[in-house]
């Protein structure tokens, strides 16, 4: 127990996974907890006693499966082994920590995600008057060395970017400004596993460590002192849960997130980037439509390019001139997409090796993916060395790691075992005393049969065998007829009813050689696997630039082979603010619907014409497919990718906000209007002139005067000082009146024409406004009984005509403004909120200003004043 109290101190809040015999044993709260997380049984140790211990116990051969789930749960795993052997051991069999497993740090493979980064993150924000306002965030990937960091100024900007890393593990050290920093963070990502880390950053420890391990210290590495925080925070971290200390660290990419289209964590969920929000899955997200890579690591690439997607026009064109020259030549993309089939994850067998937890299989398997490397260079030469400018992301480079496959080849068998311990991994002719033990053990029966043939003609005993136990090993036996002709050098050594058996000098030599020869097989072949291995290791930066190298070329491949199956045109992008889309279509919608059932549709923004958009259009029209249909066409071409249009040009955009359904948000206890008007907020204090912003219909979530009135001055706002390109999708056709009084302001709706008492949607955005909405025909559709909706065209009538009372009749009104006890009306005085709305100068007052005002008053409202 002793042993154990030790270990727990150390890693408080892992569970400790504890060797006993064919057992690893949890103790206490950790048993408690792993009886309920894992559904094992709930015993005690030393059973009748008062304080007896809680523990509970897997079998070791199943342990990898339980430490799967607690991972996934979010929880730490602490392996304890017995390094001794329980035979030999005097006392107590000593016990060592030999792994620590946290969610950003898992090696297995059936624990992590092929096709995306396992990043474990480490935020440090700045001490001081500044606190909270700035952070340094960075994060690494154990499994590649793939290492960012970069520095945030607020909240805001600290979650957009978690959002967009999506880390597995979020480091925080100790004190309250660190807390306090990232509340938000845990207010929004409810599920990511924080852990409190013990020790402060100290900047001259982390710097050292910087220098290190990455060979350099923070400033050359061009880290400001928050970032370099947050990497040493990472590496000491993940240095402590692996035993050899050793990381796949090579360098560390300092960035800005400027330097990228942002996209914030809301709009990143509502556009269903990566999952839809509904299922959380891949499938039906941009990424589950854009991804036919055919490796793990072109996979994550894709997924980086989408996260990440770029300003710089030069970088999107030199993608696109790749993309396009995949696009027009099928057959080079037809080739390489054959040979990348066969190509394992590089980056993370190299990875593996550095770390110094490659198999056999590993190694093999890293050398017959080296073999496709000169395929692919040759595939790429033989087909451009008539292309006048090649493009440059296609160039196959010139390291085709030929001595390293060599060498792997040159050692290791072609198939070896899962594990080491059964021996048979490396190559016969490499190590000629590997060859004369395999030999021993595999002519010990040629011999032992030799020995006897002698022997028998020697003694002329016909019957004499050579044969053996575990008691005695080797031995002779001659049955007692022949005893007699046994010559003296046998010595006796067990007398049986028919017979006796003898050893001799030669027997217990031989004995010794080959039980010796397979425990030295195994021993040899260790060695020299790891010899292997550290010789991989040190080409592992190599491994992994030509992993990168093929992981872009299948991320291209990939864009190209949607470009090319759903007929994706390359985008022209350049340094305007406009976007003009013809005949462009949803990636996804598109996808799900019946062929050419989609009907493509132009969208032009331009901030110095047609700036502001106001889409209205019955509801199921398409209004929202449309807006998020920009939106994503825009993200896509800032991947470097092709888009689904007939033809598109696209001024570079710095941020893309959207204001759509706030479902998401519900489980968070917030109220839908109070997450839209944030986030609305958050819109109109960080849009810039080259913005994008997607709006559906905001203002929904509270009265019709108030949300009319919001939008209004939302758009006003949006216009006359943002200067953003905007599309605002609305039920409320008030808004068209905008057109009149702000030049920049465009109606459009989406046609539809109604045949008898139906409506059809025609799904094609055109020029105008609407004025009626067609939802009593679109609950029709969905089924509402006959009844109801004929009472509902009544009260509609009665409404527009200005008769509301008379259609609804006096009863129902009384839903909406309840008489009191009396009938009379309520003794008149304006309430509290009433008089601060009295106070208000309408013409004074800035939409920013109203729209806290109202969230205020609707705050006061709600607490009962
Ligand atoms: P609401 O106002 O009720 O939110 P909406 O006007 O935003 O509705 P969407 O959700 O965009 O409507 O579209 C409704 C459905 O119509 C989509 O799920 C899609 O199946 C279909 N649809 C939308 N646009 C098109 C299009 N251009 N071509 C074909 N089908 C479309």
């Amino acid at each position: 127990m002793r042993q154990y109290l030790e270990v727990k101190e150390r890693y408080p809040e892992a569970m400790v996974f504890f060797r006993l015999g064919d057992f690893y044993e949890m103790f206490f709260e950790d048993a408690v907890d792993g009886a309920r997380l894992l559904d094992l049984t709930l015993t005690t140790r030393d059973k009748g006693r008062d304080d007896a211990i809680p523990m509970c116990g897997v079998p070791h051969h199943a342990a990898q499966g339980y430490v799967s789930r607690l991972i996934e749960l979010g929880r730490k795993v602490v392996i304890c082994e017995q390094v001794e052997d329980p035979r030999q051991a005097k006392g107590i069999v000593r016990r060592e920590v030999t792994r620590v497993i946290t969610p950003g740090v898992v090696l297995d493979e059936d624990q992590l995600e092929a096709k995306a980064p396992s990043y474990l993150a480490a935020v440090v924000p700045s001490a001081g008057a500044a606190a909270g306002m700035h952070c340094g965030l960075a994060f690494l990937d154990v499994t590649t060395g793939d290492f960012r960091a970069t520095e945030l100024a607020g909240s805001g900007a600290l979650v957009d970017e978690v959002a967009r890393v999506e880390p597995r593990e979020l480091l925080q050290p100790p004190g309250e400004p660190a807390a306090q920093t990232l509340a938000p963070l845990r207010h929004a990502f409810p599920r990511l596993c924080v852990t409190l880390l013990a020790d402060p950053p100290v900047a001259a420890a982390d710097d050292a460590l910087l220098l290190e391990t990455l060979g350099a210290r923070a400033a050359e590495l061009g880290l400001g002192p928050l970032a370099a925080a947050a990497a040493a925070a990472v590496v000491r971290y993940a240095r402590g849960t692996q035993p050899t200390g050793r990381l796949p660290l090579g360098r560390i990419v300092p960035y800005e997130p400027a330097d990228y289209l942002v996209v914030d964590e809301s709009s990143k969920a509502n556009l269903e980037l990566t999952r839809t929000l509904m299922s959380r899955e891949k499938r039906g997200s941009l990424l589950g439509i854009l991804d036919e890579t055919l490796t793990a690591m072109g996979g994550r690439a894709l997924r980086h390019w989408l996260a990440f997607p770029l300003l710089d026009v030069v970088g999107i064109r030199r993608r696109q001139d790749a993309v396009e020259l995949l696009v027009e030549r099928a057959g080079l993309r037809t080739k390489l997409r054959a040979i990348l089939r066969e190509v394992a994850d590089l980056e993370r067998l190299a990875g593996r090796a550095r770390l110094g937890v490659a198999t056999p299989r590993d190694l093999a398997c890293l050398r017959r993916s080296l073999e496709r490397l000169p395929l692919v260079a040759a595939a790429l030469r033989a087909e451009l060395h008539d292309v006048l400018d090649p493009p440059a992301l296609l160039d196959p480079g010139d390291d085709d790691l030929a001595d390293l496959a060599r060498l792997v080849a040159h050692t290791l068998v072609e198939d070896p075992p899962l594990a080491l311990k059964d021996g048979g991994v490396i190559r016969r002719g490499f190590n000629a005393d590997l060859d004369e033990l395999v030999d021993i053990r595999e002519g010990g029966k040629g011999q032992i049969l030799a020995i006897e043939a002698r022997e028998r003609e020697r003694t002329g005993i016909g019957s004499l065998k050579v044969r053996y136990n575990r008691v005695f090993g080797y031995y002779i036996e001659v049955t007692r007829s022949n005893l007699k002709a046994v010559p003296g050098e046998y010595t006796r050594k067990q007398t049986l009813a028919g017979a006796e058996r003898f050893v001799t000098p030669e027997l217990a030599e031989y004995e010794a050689k080959v039980l010796g020869a397979e425990e030295r097989q195994v021993e040899l072949e260790t060695r020299l696997f790891d010899a292997l291995r550290r010789e991989v290791a040190a080409a592992a930066p190599r491994v992994a630039a030509a992993g990168a190298r093929l992981a872009a070329l299948d991320a291209l491949a990939a864009l190209a082979e949607v470009a090319h199956t759903s007929g994706y045109v390359r985008p022209v992008v350049d340094e305007s603010d406009v976007v003009d889309l013809e005949d462009s279509r949803h990636p996804v919608v598109e996808r799900l619907a019946a062929p050419g059932g989609f009907v493509p549709n132009d969208v032009r923004l331009d901030p110095r014409e047609e700036q502001i958009l106001v889409i209205t259009g019955p509801n199921m029209s398409g209004k929202s497919t449309v807006l998020r249909q920009a939106a994503l066409i825009a993200l896509m071409a800032q991947m470097g990718g092709f888009v689904p249009a007939r033809r598109a040009r696209l001024g570079v955009v710095d941020r893309i906000f959207t204001r759509v359904g706030a479902s998401d948000n519900l489980a968070r206890g917030e109220s839908t209007f109070m997450v839209e008007m944030r986030e609305t907020a958050a819109i109109l204090r960080y849009a810039t002139r080259r913005s994008l912003i997607v709006l559906d219909e905001i203002g929904r979530g509270t009265s019709t005067y108030d949300g009319v009135s919001i939008a209004w001055a939302v758009a006003e706002y949006l216009h006359d000082v943002v200067g953003a390109k905007t599309l605002f999708a609305t039920h409320y056709h008030e808004l068209c009146a905008l057109e009149r009084v702000r030049s920049r302001v465009r109606n459009y709706n989406i046609a539809v024409r109604e045949w008898k008492e139906e409506i059809v949607f025609l799904r094609r955005l055109v020029p105008g406004g609407t004025n009626r909405s067609y939802g009593i025909q679109v609950g029709r559709l969905a089924g509402l009984p006959r009844a109801v909706i004929s009472r509902a065209r009544e009260i509609l009538t009665g409404l527009e005509e200005g008769r509301g009372e008379m259609a609804m009749g006096k009863a129902q009104l009384s839903l909406f403004a309840p008489p009191s006890a009396s009938g009379a009306p309520p003794a008149v005085g304006p309430t509290p909120v009433e008089q601060q709305l009295l106070d208000v100068d309408p013409n004074t007052v800035t939409p920013l200003e109203a729209l806290t005002l109202l969230s205020d008053l609707r705050a006061r409202l709600r607490q009962g004043n």
